[in-house]
């Protein structure tokens, strides 16, 4: 599903260049719940932008489900970004003055879906993340794992083929990150790839494979033998 090779990233920051990402590999296939690991300023948030296609690589190669992804104009990277991938973020990022169901039926209003049918498919997905009786709520009506799961919901309702979260927990309190990411777990028990970027153990120890980046380069990529269920922690 995903497939990178030798990237490479630097910021110019005036007449200093920082190198973030310093060669790459790694690969995702279809199906797998994946954590990218690291701590703060490793070069996580980097990585996960330019899977995600809202940067680019300096060099370095990136596929995406055997598409490379490289020069694309804004116009063909939003289309593939609504059509392949959806974001969670650790701040939710949804429309303060749109309800929930109509934050979740937002990206199938730019994939041309007629009303009807988005306020159907977004119910759907609000449904499956718990959340169907607060369609009609207000992004600050609801609490920090409410908004989260939203996020979800409107991220699974273009029905892409992989969900970027960045640090999906990390706005939320201990008892909640775990109902959040036992949601993600079930997702991806239905066959959804899931990349997390995460800087806490215990959540990567939900996923199925860790891979740890450190400054710049992966010093470690491990399946998880026992993944930690929410309702052991
Ligand atoms: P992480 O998500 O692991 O905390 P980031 O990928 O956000 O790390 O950042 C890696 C490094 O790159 C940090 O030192 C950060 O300050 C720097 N950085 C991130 N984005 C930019 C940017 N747009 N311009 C300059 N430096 C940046
Ligand atoms: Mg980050």
């Amino acid at each position: 599903m995903i497939e990178i090779k030798d990237l490479h990233k630097s910021y110019q920051m005036g007449s200093n260049s920082l190198h973030v990402l310093k060669g790459i590999n790694f690969s995702v296939k279809e199906g797998e719940l994946v954590s990218i690991m690291g701590s703060s300023g490793s070069g996580k948030s980097t990585l996960l932008n330019i899977l995600g296609m809202l940067d680019e690589a300096d060099t370095g190669s990136y596929f995406l489900d055997g598409m490379p992804i490289k020069n694309l104009n804004e116009k063909i990277a939003a289309k593939y970004r609504n059509q392949f991938l959806g974001f969670i973020f650790q701040s939710f990022n949804l429309i303060t003055y749109k309800n929930a169901i109509d934050n979740v039926a937002l990206p199938l209003y730019y994939q041309g879906i007629k009303r009807k049918e988005r306020i159907e498919k977004g119910m759907h997905y609000l449904s499956k993340v718990g959340l169907a009786d607060w369609a009609t709520h207000l992004p600050n009506e609801l609490s920090g794992g409410q908004k989260q799961r939203v996020a979800i919901a409107r991220a699974l309702a273009s029905e892409p083929k992989v969900l970027l979260a960045d640090e999906p927990t990390g706005a939320l309190d201990t008892k909640t990150s775990y109902e959040v990411m036992e949601l993600i777990q079930g997702i991806n028990d239905e066959g959804k790839t899931i990349l997390i970027v995460t800087h806490e153990p215990d959540i990567a120890d939900m996923t199925k494979r860790i891979v740890n980046l450190k400054d710049g380069v992966i010093i470690d990529d491990t399946i998880v033998k026992q993944v930690k269920a929410a309702a052991y922690v």
